[in-house]
C-alpha cells in the first residue's frame, strides 16, 4: 500500500527539472513587476516602438529600462537630400524624443554605431562581445529582443534577423566565464546570466503573453508619433518641424497600428525564462 501510494505521488509530481529550465509565464505578471532591470535590444532607433506601452507601464512603475540600439539607423530614408550624418543625428534626437515620452532616460539609450542595412555583414564576434560587456554590466533582469522563432526559425527583415540572433547569442556568451574573460580578468566584470525574456516582433503563433496597456496607450501614442523621418511626411522629404494636422496624423497612425485582444490594446510577446541555450526550443 506505501509502495503504491510512493507511485501515486511521484506520478503526480510537475516535472521539477524541466520546470527550472524553462517557463511560458512570468511568476509575477508584467504588470507587477517592480525594481527589475530591463535591457531591450534592437536594431534601429524605432524598434522599441512596437513594446513602448510595455515600457511605459515598466518604467511608471519603477523599473529601470535600458535600450540598446544597434546601428544608427543611417539609411532609412526617402529623401534625397539628407546625408547618412544628418540622418544619423536625426534618428538619435527622435529615440531620445520617443524615450522621454515613456519618461526614459537619455542616459539609458546606447547606440552600438553600426551602419544601417548591413548588420548581417558586421562582425558578429565584436557585436557579441560588446553586448556580452553590456550584459555583464547592466546585468538585466530581463531581455526584450527580435524573437529568433521558436523551434522554426523566424524571418525578420536583414537587420531585425541579425539583431535576433546576436541578442540571443550575447545574452548565451554572457553566462560563460570564459568567454571574454578579458572582460573578467582585465575589467572586473562578472559573468551574468539573463533570467527572462519578452521577445518581440515574433510570429503571432508563438506568442504566450499579452501586455494590456491601455493606460499606456497615449504614450505609446506621443512616443511613436516622435518618428518623424520614419513616418508620415517626413519619410519622402523631412522636415524637423511639423504642423498640428501633420502631427495629428502621425498619432493617428501609430494609434491605428496598435493590437487589440478581447477589444483590449495590447502588444504580444513571446515569454521565456531559462537557460539562454534553450531560448529557441
Ligand atoms: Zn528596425
Amino acid at each position: 500500500m506505501k509502495t503504491m501510494l510512493f507511485i501515486w505521488f511521484v506520478l503526480l509530481l510537475p516535472p521539477a527539472a524541466h520546470a527550472q529550465e524553462s517557463a511560458e509565464k512570468p511568476e509575477v505578471p508584467v504588470d507587477k513587476w517592480a525594481k527589475k532591470t530591463i535591457l531591450l535590444i534592437g536594431a534601429h532607433a524605432d524598434d522599441d516602438a512596437m513594446s513602448h506601452g510595455t515600457l511605459a507601464m515598466l518604467q511608471a512603475h519603477g523599473n529601470q529600462i535600458y535600450i540598446v540600439t544597434l546601428t544608427t539607423g543611417n539609411v532609412g530614408t526617402q529623401d534625397p537630400h539628407l546625408s547618412r550624418t544628418q540622418l544619423a543625428e536625426i534618428r538619435r534626437q527622435e529615440e531620445l524624443a520617443a524615450l522621454a515620452e515613456l519618461d526614459i532616460s537619455g542616459e539609458h539609450y546606447i547606440n552600438l554605431g553600426y551602419d544601417d542595412g548591413l548588420l548581417e555583414f558586421e562582425d558578429r564576434k565584436a557585436v557579441v562581445e560588446k553586448l556580452v560587456r553590456l550584459i555583464r554590466t547592466i546585468r538585466p533582469d530581463v531581455l526584450f529582443a527580435f524573437d529568433p522563432g521558436k523551434r522554426y526559425q523566424r524571418w525578420h527583415k536583414s537587420d531585425h534577423r541579425t539583431a535576433a540572433y546576436l541578442a540571443a547569442d550575447a545574452a548565451r556568451a554572457a553566462m560563460w566565464r570564459l568567454l571574454f574573460e578579458g572582460q573578467i580578468i582585465q575589467d572586473g566584470l562578472k559573468e551574468y546570466m539573463i533570467p527572462e525574456y519578452m521577445f518581440y516582433d515574433g510570429a503571432h503563433e508563438d506568442e504566450n503573453l499579452w501586455v494590456d496597456i491601455g493606460e499606456f496607450v497615449e504614450k505609446r501614442v506621443s512616443g511613436g508619433a516622435k518618428y518623424v523621418s520614419q513616418f508620415g511626411p517626413g519619410w519622402n522629404k523631412y522636415k524637423a518641424h511639423l504642423s498640428e494636422a501633420e502631427v495629428k496624423q502621425m498619432k493617428d497612425s501609430v494609434r491605428a497600428a496598435i493590437r487589440t485582444k478581447d477589444r483590449r490594446p495590447i502588444e504580444g510577446f513571446r515569454y521565456y525564462k531559462g537557460l539562454p541555450d534553450s531560448i529557441g526550443k
